[in-house]
């Protein structure tokens, strides 16, 4: 039987990263991914500028474009655009993404085995037996870093305080095009309940999605057609067209119990308001794998709160606000100073909307008020 310090189940971001801070301490670390890289994942594949500032590796070999501009628009309507002077996103595409940073862990020193699908988990007091790949392995810790659909959560009985989202995105060429997108994101609200339309420019295309409540599922298709015609593309000319589902957390669910602990998406890490999760995967792996160094896999679970609640109830009552009163939201968001505190969020500068001083002050407690 082989045996490893801590088994990690995914090689996408959360457990790449979680895999690359381990080996780097000197654990035994087996990474295994039932896909074999490049592997894709529908995902706008930004890169917020708080997540680059956990990524545990420089990603510039495979960012694509840089964004420095937000194009806000309401119900396909009225609109505004605010520009930022550092990038606020670095696009790049998870196929790339994600081979770069199994890569990382393995010159890190992690075992990375692909095609390796995990299951017949067997958690016990003393860590777990599992099957990788069909090949019997005993590890001391399992993190489950297994995505929305993963099996780990469900092992151990966890995953229940998750509510599910859903998304669809697809691709065009960019000189299809119109209007300045070169170092632009374009956000439609108001478009899906629970959610907003984007255009994300890459290198040599750009990615159209949408995103909601889990309920509009059956309508995505016909959410992403009419965001394709507002940008004057023809729906049928987007290619790889696929959906995959956003796993939110509700505040107070463990991500771990006994020697299992939940990174990123397997632990429903994604945030409620902007749908993105790799910040919060970065920041996942980092204090798993510092709650395993130090031998103390019951303090994960307050670490990660301590990191993300406050901000991700806020992510959830300005959801609520956007979903009631779009109009006050969209007036709210454009009134002066308010762009330079989302910015402040994106960017990791600013830790909550309620930190705020000056000007922006007013319209951000209006949005708190129309939450409650
Ligand atoms: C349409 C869409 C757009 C998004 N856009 C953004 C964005 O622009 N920016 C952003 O930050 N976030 C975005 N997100 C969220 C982001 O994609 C996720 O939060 C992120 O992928 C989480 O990373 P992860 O490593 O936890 O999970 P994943 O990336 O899902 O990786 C899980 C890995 O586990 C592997 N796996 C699963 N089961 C097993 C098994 N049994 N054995 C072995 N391997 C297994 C899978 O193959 C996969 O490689 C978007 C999500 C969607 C759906």
């Amino acid at each position: 039987m082989e045996r490893f310090d801590v088994l990690v189940v995914g090689a996408g971001p959360a457990g790449s990263s979680t895999a690359i801070h381990l080996a780097r301490a000197g654990a035994r670390v087996l990474l295994a991914e039932k896909a074999a890289f490049p592997r894709d994942k529908p995902c706008g594949g930004g890169l917020t500028g708080r997540a680059l500032k956990r990524i545990p590796v420089d990603p510039s070999p495979v960012v694509e474009r840089d964004v420095d501009r937000f194009e806000l628009r309401l119900r396909y309507g009225a609109r505004f655009t605010r520009g930022h002077d550092e990038p606020l996103i670095r696009m790049t595409q998870r196929s790339r993404l994600d081979a770069f940073l199994a890569e990382a862990a393995a010159v890190a020193g992690a075992e990375l085995r692909q095609r390796a699908r995990v299951d017949e988990l067997r958690p016990d007091e003393r860590g777990v037996l599992a099957r990788v790949g069909g090949v019997p392995v005993r590890a001391d810790v399992l993190v489950g870093a297994d995505g929305a659909n993963g099996v780990v959560a469900r092992s151990v009985g966890l995953g229940d305080g998750i509510v599910h989202g859903v998304a669809l995105e697809g691709n065009v060429p960019l000189d299809v095009l119109d209007g300045d997108w070169e170092r632009t994101a374009t956000i439609e609200l108001a478009t899906v309940p629970g959610g907003y339309g984007w255009v994300f420019p890459k290198g040599d295309h750009a990615n159209l999605g949408v995103g909601g409540w889990g309920s509009e599922g059956p309508r995505l298709r016909e959410h992403l057609t009419r965001l394709a015609r507002e940008h004057r593309v023809d729906a049928g000319e987007l290619t790889d067209v696929r959906g995959h589902r956003l796993p939110m957390r509700r505040l107070g669910t463990l991500p771990g119990e006994g020697r299992v602990l939940l990174v990123g998406d397997a632990a429903g890490l994604v945030d409620p308001l902007s749908g993105d999760g790799m910040y919060e995967a970065f920041v996942s792996a980092r204090l798993a794998a510092e709650a395993i160094l130090v031998g103390d896999l019951n303090g994960y679970s307050a670490a990660l709160a301590g990191v993300l609640d406050r901000h991700a109830a806020a992510s959830w009552a300005a959801k609520r606000a956007l979903d009631r009163y779009p109009r006050t939201v969209f007036a709210a968001a454009r009134a002066p100073g308010v762009f330079g505190v989302v910015a402040g969020l994106l960017c990791g500068e600013v830790a909550h909307p309620g930190d705020a001083r000056g000007v922006a002050r007013g319209p951000l407690k209006l949005i708190a008020r129309l939450a409650r």
